[in-house]
C-alpha cells in the first residue's frame, strides 16, 4: 500500500491527520490477514518548502528535518504507527531521472526550455481515474499556457533551478523534480510496478493521482499501476473550509496539548472515511463521551497483557471494518460489546469480554490508556478530578467571603482547562467541555 504523505514545511493540521489515521487503521486491519508492505512518502523538495526556507532564513534541510520529526510525533500521539517505509523524495532523485528518461524515450514526454513535460495526449486513457474527458478539458482550458508547453494540461516532470534553489544535475541541466513524478518513482522503487492499494485525500485524485497513474503506466508499457484506489473525504471546520485566511486552521500539535490523542483519533474515525467530516467542539465532546463509555466498561477489570494479546475483537466489528472500513458500524459493535460487558455478572465471562474490548482497542488504536488514568484525566496535562474539586472549593470559599474577583479568577482557571462549572441547589457540578 502506498499513501501520499505530507509536504514537510509546517505542522500538520487536523485535516492532514485524517488520511494518516484512516489509512493507519486500514494498515492494521490488512495486517491481520495479509503480509503488508506500507509506504508513506515524505515530500521534502517542493516550492512551498523553498518559500518557507526563504521566509525564515533557515536552511531547507533544517526545515524539513524539523517538520518530519514533528509529523511523526504528532501522528504518533494519534496512535498512527510508523509505516514500513518512509521514502524521502530527495533520496530518490536518480530513480526519478531514470523514469523521466524512460518516458522521453517512449514518446510520452518532451524537453522544452530546460523543462521536461509529460505529453498528456500521448496517453489516451488520461482522465480515467478522475473521470474527466480530455477533450472537454482542452475546450474548457482558460489557464494561461506557459510558452514551452505543447498543451495546457501537460504537466512538469522536471524543472530548472536557479543557483539559490535546490537542484540536481540531470541530462536536462540542473533542476528539480515535479511533485507527481516523486510518488511514481518511489512507489516503483519500493513496491514494484503494480501496487495493490494507493491511498490519499480526495483532493489528490486530480491532478496528482491522475498524473501518477499516467506516468507509471506509460513508463511500464501500460502495466496496471494500482489495483485499488482509496480516497478519504475532506474535513471542514464548523461547516467551513479550513484555511489560513479564515483563521480556522487547527494544528494537531496544539490540539494534543489539550486533548488525549486517542480522543482526536476516535473523532477522526467517527465518520466513514469517504464521507466529509465536519469538525466542531461537539465532535470532540462526543468522542469524549464515547471513550468514557468504553473505558467505563473495562474499568476495574484486570486483564493481563497475555490475555489481551490472545483475545479477538468481535467478528461483527471485524466484518464492519472489512466492509470498506465502515468505522461507524465498527464503533457501534464496540459499544454493543461494552454494553454486554456492563450487563454481565459472571466474573469469568466479564474477564473474557474485557479482553475482547482491549483486543478491539488494539485493532482500532483505542483504549491505550489505563482506565483509572483516563478518568483521572491525568493524561496529556489535563487537570485531575481532585485538582478540579480543589479549585471549585477555593472559588466557593472566595464567593462566601464576597471576594468575587478571586472567585472569578478560579472559575477562569477552570474554564481555561476546559472545565465548565454550574451551581445548583445541591452544590457546584462540573464537567469537562472537551
Ligand atoms: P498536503 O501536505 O497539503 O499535501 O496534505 C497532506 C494530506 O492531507 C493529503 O493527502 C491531503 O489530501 C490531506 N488533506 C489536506 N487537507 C485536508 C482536509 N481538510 N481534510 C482531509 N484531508 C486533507
Ligand atoms: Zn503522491
Amino acid at each position: 500500500m502506498y499513501l501520499c504523505g505530507p509536504t514537510v514545511y509546517n505542522y500538520a493540521h487536523i485535516g492532514n491527520a485524517r488520511p494518516a489515521v484512516v489509512f493507519d487503521l486500514l494498515a492494521r486491519l490488512l495486517r491481520r490477514r495479509y503480509k503488508l508492505t506500507f509506504a508513506r512518502n515524505l515530500t521534502d523538495v517542493d516550492d512551498k518548502i523553498n518559500a518557507a526556507a526563504l521566509e525564515s532564513g533557515k536552511p531547507i534541510e533544517e526545515i524539513t528535518a524539523r517538520y518530519i520529526e514533528a509529523y511523526n510525533e504528532d501522528m504518533g500521539a494519534l496512535g498512527v504507527q510508523l509505516p514500513d517505509i518512509e521514502p524521502r523524495a530527495t533520496q530518490h532523485i536518480d530513480e526519478m531521472i531514470e523514469m523521466i528518461s524512460t518516458l522521453i524515450d517512449k514518446g510520452h514526454a518532451y524537453v522544452a526550455d530546460g523543462h521536461v513535460l509529460f505529453d498528456v495526449e500521448s496517453h489516451p486513457d488520461y482522465g480515467a481515474l478522475s473521470r474527466r474527458d480530455l477533450r472537454e478539458m482542452i475546450a474548457g482550458a482558460r489557464v494561461e499556457v506557459a510558452p514551452y508547453k505543447k498543451a495546457a494540461h501537460d504537466f512538469v516532470l522536471w524543472k530548472p533551478s536557479t543557483p539559490e534553489l535546490p537542484g540536481w544535475d540531470s541530462p536536462w541541466g540542473r533542476g528539480r523534480p515535479g511533485w507527481h513524478i516523486e510518488c511514481s518513482a518511489m512507489a516503483r522503487k519500493h513496491l514494484g510496478i503494480t501496487i495493490d492499494i494507493h491511498a490519499g485525500g480526495r483532493d489528490l485524485i486530480f491532478p496528482h493521482h491522475e498524473n501518477e497513474l499516467a506516468q507509471s503506466r506509460c513508463a511500464h508499457d501500460g502495466a496496471e499501476f494500482a489495483r485499488y484506489w482509496v480516497h478519504n473525504g475532506f474535513l471542514s471546520m464548523d461547516s467551513e473550509k479550513m484555511s489560513k485566511s479564515l483563521g480556522n486552521v487547527l494544528l494537531v500539535h496544539d490540539l494534543i496539548k489539550t486533548y488525549p490523542g486517542e480522543l482526536i483519533r476516535l473523532a477522526l474515525l467517527s465518520a466513514h472515511y469517504k464521507q466529509p467530516l465536519d469538525w466542531s467542539d461537539e465532535t470532540l465532546s462526543s468522542a469524549r463521551r464515547m471513550l468514557d463509555r468504553l473505558y467505563g466498561a473495562v474499568r476495574g477489570i484486570e486483564v493481563t497483557a497475555a490475555e489481551r494479546a490472545a483475545a479477538e475483537p468481535p467478528a461483527k466489528l471485524i466484518a464492519a471494518l472489512e466492509d470498506d472500513l465502515n468505522t461507524p458500524k465498527a464503533l457501534a459493535e464496540f459499544f454493543a460489546l461494552a454494553k454486554s460487558l456492563n450487563k454481565e455478572t459472571d466474573p469469568a465471562e466479564r474477564q473474557q469480554l474485557a479482553a475482547s474490548m482491549f483486543a478491539s482497542g488494539d485493532l482500532m488504536g483505542l483504549l491505550r490508556s489505563d482506565p483509572e488514568q483516563w478518568f483521572a484525566g491525568e493524561a496529556e496535562g489535563e487537570l485531575t478530578a481532585a485538582e478540579i474539586e480543589d479549585l471549585i472549593e477555593k472559588r466557593n470559599a472566595a464567593r462566601a467571603a464576597k471576594d468575587f474577583a478571586a472567585a472569578d479568577g478560579f472559575r477562569d482557571q477552570l474554564a481555561a482547562a476546559g472545565v465548565q462549572i454550574e451551581d445548583s441547589a445541591d452544590g457546584t457540578n462540573w464537567r469537562r467541555s472537551g
